[in-house]
């Protein structure tokens, strides 16, 4: 989008236009950065200057401001707001929605969902220097929005990305429900030519602290790996230092904030970006040749938490017409004794039930104590050292794929997702 004459006027005095590198005097404060292309929220007289810092501002142009042209840019580092067909390896970008996917109306410095696909070239411009960006809206969403429905519309245009050619795909996703959806793909995409990459962000583009740029760049590096699994890409620290690359099927938001909040339970990161270089130091799955989806899935599946005081009549509510219940249980894999008869009712009468540890880290044992040993011959199936959220889509998939096998599907576990 064009600025407002006035904004056009004053670029065009100092011989200035869109990535070349200005000083702007406005109001007695002096700002140096770089001319960014005006974004449709952008107000009429609002100019937008990147920052060294990555950290875009927008300047309200008016009376008395004067502007300075400091370096024009290279030809190749003018930010476009379409993607150039540069002859780099394609990337797609599916933004789901979330913090990452969004940018900042200059004029009231709120935060908005990207609602156009060109919005994530607007915030991070640099994007096009390592890829050609292919970015689709798939939805406008903040994460705890997330459903099964939208899971699998995602895993379908994973592959059709895939099909259509892309060397990686990364998907922009809200960070709190981020794991799931990490865990969700794992288990949907069953053959990979390339990575598949969930990036998300901590703290929005319009604050210093944010880590959006960093980690989309991070993301788009790894989306060019030899990778052929879904990863999850964020901070590796509260500092800029590096990212790390979690499997999706591992990974878990561990703090409400911080930027690091992202870290691999029971297992340690694939590997690490720092600035170019992406280290990879586990066994990651290679490419295979196409892109694959098995995205069937019973969402009527429940998650319930072990508590003192649940009682049998909470529990027959909380999983009252469920055709799969995963506990997230106390300690090795616990619910209180009460509760025993009534899982008994539920396995037979076909119903899975599944135990993992509200511990999150270790794994589970039912031989240990009695009410592990009494949850065993109820016909409780015992998660190892999966995560709750993860155990949740497995038993989904498995529910949908095989419905009347029973066991948790170790096999299939241990050859994609450890
Ligand atoms: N709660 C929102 C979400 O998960 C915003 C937070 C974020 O993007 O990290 O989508």
């Amino acid at each position: 989008m064009e600025y407002s004459d006035a904004t056009k006027e004053l670029l065009n005095g100092a011989g200035a236009s869109i990535g070349d590198h200005i000083s702007v005097t406005t109001r007695g404060a002096v700002q140096r950065g770089m001319v960014m292309p005006r974004h449709m929220f952008t107000g009429p007289d609002i100019l937008v200057l990147k920052l060294s810092s990555g950290y875009n501002i927008g300047l309200r142009i008016g009376e008395g401001t004067t502007l300075v042209l400091i370096e024009e840019a290279k030809k190749e580092e003018r930010p476009s707001s379409t993607p150039p067909g540069t002859g780099l390896p394609p990337v797609a970008f599916l933004s789901t929605g979330g913090t990452i996917a969004s940018y900042v109306d200059y004029r009231t410095g709120a935060v908005h969902p990207a609602v156009e696909a060109q919005d994530l070239l607007f915030t991070v411009p640099e994007l096009s220097d390592l890829c050609e960006v292919r970015s689709t809206v798939l939805s406008s969403i903040l994460s705890e929005d997330m459903d099964v429905a939208l899971w699998q519309e995602l895993a379908n245009a994973i592959v059709l990305e895939f099909e259509k050619g892309a060397r990686g795909v990364i998907v922009p996703h809200g960070t709190d429900t981020l794991g799931y959806t990490a865990a969700a793909l794992s288990y949907m995409l069953t053959s990979l030519p390339g990575p598949v990459v969930l990036v998300g962000s901590q703290r929005s583009s319009d604050r210093p602290s944010s880590d959006a740029t960093m980690n989309l760049l991070a993301a788009t590096r790894v989306a060019l790996a030899p990778i052929g699994e879904v990863v999850v890409v964020m901070h590796d620290s509260s500092s800029d230092d590096r990212c790390a690359i979690h499997r999706g099927s591992r990974v878990r938001k561990m703090h409400t904030s911080r930027r690091d909040a992202f870290q691999s339970i029971n297992t340690l990161p694939l590997g690490y970006v720092e600035g170019k270089e992406v280290t990879i130091l586990e066994k990651v799955r290679g490419l295979e040749k196409r892109a694959a989806a098995d995205t069937r899935m019973e969402p009527n599946v429940v998650l319930v938490h072990a508590y003192p005081g649940i009682t049998p009549a909470r529990f027959s509510g909380m999983t009252s017409g469920a055709k799969g219940v995963v506990i997230a249980g106390t300690g090795l894999g616990h619910i209180s004794s009460d509760i025993v008869p009534v899982i008994s009712k539920l396995v037979a009468g076909g119903v899975r039930v599944v135990m993992t540890s509200q511990c999150l880290w270790g794994s589970t044992n039912l031989n240990v104590y009695s009410t592990g040993r009494e949850l065993l011959q109820a016909g409780v199936e015992p998660c190892g050292d999966m995560l709750p959220e993860t155990a949740l889509v497995e038993l989904m998939c498995r529910l949908a794929r095989q419905p009347g096998k029973r066991g948790t599907d170790a096999g299939h576990r241990r050859e994609r997702h450890e």
